[in-house]
């Protein structure tokens, strides 16, 4: 199961420039959301509206924190590929004492490329996972080095610049070394395929025995094997290299434990203290038995109005799925818009009993769906910048179901995407009529944070397995149905009457904006990031496509939903938004048996039918009338700044937050500030 939602394709691209809007973002028209543009990206800042608010203390507590999670950093470069720390030093020693032509193409590719390494923290692109492909010359790379002081290098011990040079010239420019960061490729060895740096010297078979031995099927409480460490093979011995300070990473390790005893001090009750002395202990220990205790007080202490993540998190990087990447989120509850997750919260039961599965798959007793909005205020190592907008943690099974688990909406992130997107044409061109432009434009932020809660409140949450049905039994296919799964839920629900009852939309109509965005994205605008001739990987976007592809033509007979031409474009069509809904609730009830079941060849059947497959001519068309936009189809952020206050004893009386830095000028301060790991790892 996927625990982090990214970016949610629609908040991605959208949408929508009401005066409605424009208001609910309190002063939205005096912050200025962008910041930088280049390749596919865009870069945005994002506010902390009510951080002034917060008590001395708990400002306090977030400085220290917010600390913590810039120390991290290097670690993450390193995690992607074991070359990134020596060539993002190289290029960012080259940027900061450059003194040729700025207006050659040479230097202007050359910045580009540093800022791509940059975002994607380290040589290969944050989401496809593909190399980038240097629009710079090899021979400017190595006057540049070359002209650059021996100290100004990132040199091994007793080497020079040429040797520096021999090593990452090859790994900058040629296509074939270390193409893809995480290849999933079924029949490859993923291991010797994949460039990220979890593993040396391993082949899949090897590490696949290596923890298949460590692992006690019995064991109800399992520990996460392998989410803390480096896979090695040294003089034919295979062993863990062990993230922990004294061992893997631990340079950077103890100055996050540093800053975490810091904020302790400010911690607001007991349970985060303890949270934070287990956490420091299993940076001290590596022991993954101590991690599942941090987990476990962690998902447990919810009255604190500060929370945050800082560690080996999510698995995404490593393609066998073990290895943690290191990630920061710090945030603190949005006491207002958490109305709305509460309410839903407290509805789960009604929830479930009146889905439209089988009584056979359904909980008898929903429990532990805790879940809040948050204000982020700052992003650190995996989440930073490019951010998911909602979290579900921790991401142990067992810990799920015996503790529960806590989810996440980001709004103030999910607002700067909205912000950002304002006026940039997409409605336009692709929307057909006025009404539904009006309609997207009046309630599509509202209805898409709503979607993303009942997704991650309830979705995931929702049906049980029947007796005897093994977890894993839908293999590669499992994490698109399971978001699909967890889509349908919210989908049907959002057209219920209850959610007007329950106070959850403004208006009766506000769930069609959500509908509409939602067939326009999976059977068309989503396409605008896939590459021409490929076919849908990632299993959010096959997860929609799946939803969208069947409703339509499961309605065809009705007409329900069309792609239809009008002079010479195609648009998405919503002609019957309740018999929409009734076949999302249709298409939930068989997803929801496929899994209870664990109906490998029906899930198998569905989504290679619906999810996968592009349609070539469509797909042109998207990307043609996209491009014309001129509108970046990646989105990231710059963190704020936050300062502390001090009286002339230099007792601090007030931590300040300010929103004025750029993106070259943060990249380059956090590597001067944060850099914390030696260039090579070995
Ligand atoms: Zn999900």
């Amino acid at each position: 199961m996927k625990k982090i939602i990214f970016m949610a394709a629609t908040a991605l691209q959208i949408i929508s420039a009401s005066p409605l809007m424009a208001k609910r973002s309190h002063g939205a028209e005096t912050f200025n959301y962008n910041v930088d543009k280049f390749a596919d990206l865009q870069i945005l800042r994002y506010r902390v509206p009510g951080f002034e608010q917060l008590t001395t203390r708990q400002k306090m507590y977030i400085y220290y924190l917010t600390e913590a999670a810039q120390c991290g950093r290097d670690i993450l470069f390193d995690q992607n590929g074991k070359y990134n720390l020596a060539i993002r030093r190289t290029l960012e020693s080259i940027y900061r004492n450059y003194k040729g032509d700025t207006a050659s193409e040479d230097y202007k590719a050359f910045v580009v490329y540093l800022k791509q390494v940059w975002f994607a923290n380290g040589i290969h692109h944050h989401y496809s996972t593909d190399k980038f492909t240097p629009a710079f010359s090899e021979e400017f790379l190595v006057k540049e080095v070359k002209a650059l002081p021996a100290g100004e290098l990132p040199l091994r011990d007793g080497k020079t610049a040429d040797d520096l040079l021999a090593e990452i010239l090859p790994v900058i420019f040629n296509p074939e070394v270390m193409q893809k960061r995480v290849n999933l490729a079924a029949g490859d060895d993923l291991i010797k395929t994949s460039a990220c740096n979890y593993y040396d010297g391993v082949t899949q078979q090897e590490a696949e025995e290596f923890y298949n031995a460590m692992r006690d099927t019995t064991d109800t409480q399992p520990i996460s094997y392998g989410l803390n460490s480096r896979l090695v093979k040294r003089d034919r011995k295979i062993y863990e290299e062990t993230y922990k300070i004294g061992g893997r990473y631990g340079e950077a390790l103890e100055k996050i434990v540093e800053n975490l005893e810091k904020a302790k001090e400010f911690a607001e009750n007991d349970a985060q203290k303890e949270i934070i002395e287990t956490l420091v202990e299993f940076n001290r220990s590596g022991d993954l038995k101590t991690f599942d205790e941090y987990c476990i007080k962690w998902v447990e202490e919810l009255s604190g109005t500060v929370d945050f993540i800082c560690g080996f998190t999510e698995v995404y990087g490593d393609p066998l799925g073990l290895k943690g990447s290191w990630e920061s989120s710090i945030n603190f509850k949005n006491h207002d818009a958490s109305e709305r997750t509460d309410i839903i919260s407290r509805n789960a039961q009604w929830f479930e009993d009146h889905s439209p599965v089988d009584d056979r798959f359904k909980k008898e007793k929903v429990k532990g769906v805790s879940a809040k909005v948050i204000t982020v205020a700052m992003l650190g190592g995996d989440c930073y910048p490019s951010t998911p907008i909602g979290i579900n943690l921790p991401n142990a099974d067992w810990i799920r179901r015996d503790h529960g688990s806590k989810s996440v909406t980001i709004e103030n992130i999910t607002e700067a995407y909205d912000a950002a997107s304002q006026g940039t044409g997409f409605n336009d061109e692709f929307i057909p009529d006025e009404h539904t432009r009006r309609l997207v434009a009046e309630y599509g932020f509202v209805a898409d944070n709503l979607h993303t809660d009942l997704h991650e409140c309830l979705g995931h949450g929702s049906g049980k397995m029947l007796p005897g049905v093994e977890s894993d039994a839908l293999k590669a296919y499992s994490s698109t149905l399971e978001e699909a799964r967890a889509d349908l839920f919210a989908l049907y629900y959002m057209g219920d009457k209850k959610i007007m009852e329950l106070g959850l939309l403004p208006d009766k109509d506000a769930y069609k904006a959500e509908y509409y965005k939602y067939m326009m994205n999976g059977l068309m605008t989503q396409l605008t990031r896939i590459r021409p001739g490929d076919n849908i990987e990632e299993a959010h976007m096959r997860n929609r496509q799946l939803i969208a592809r069947w409703a339509m033509e499961q309605g065809e007979a009705d007409k329900v939903v069309e792609i239809k031409n009008m002079n010479g474009k195609r648009y998405v069509v919503v002609n019957d938004y309740k018999e929409l809904r009734n076949l999302f609730g249709k298409l939930l009830a068989e997803i929801q048996r496929i899994k209870s079941e664990g109906d490998y060849e029906a899930g198998k059947n569905l989504v290679e039918k619906y999810a996968v497959k592009v349609d070539a001519d469509l797909h042109n068309e998207v990307l043609e009338r996209y491009r014309s936009l001129g509108i970046a189809p990646y989105k990231g952020f710059v963190n704020p700044r936050y300062t502390l206050v001090k009286d002339e004893n230099g007792t601090v009386t007030d931590v300040t937050v300010s929103y004025n830095e750029g993106y070259a000028e943060q990249m380059l301060r956090y590597a001067r500030e944060y850099s914390f790991l030696p260039t090579y790892n070995d």
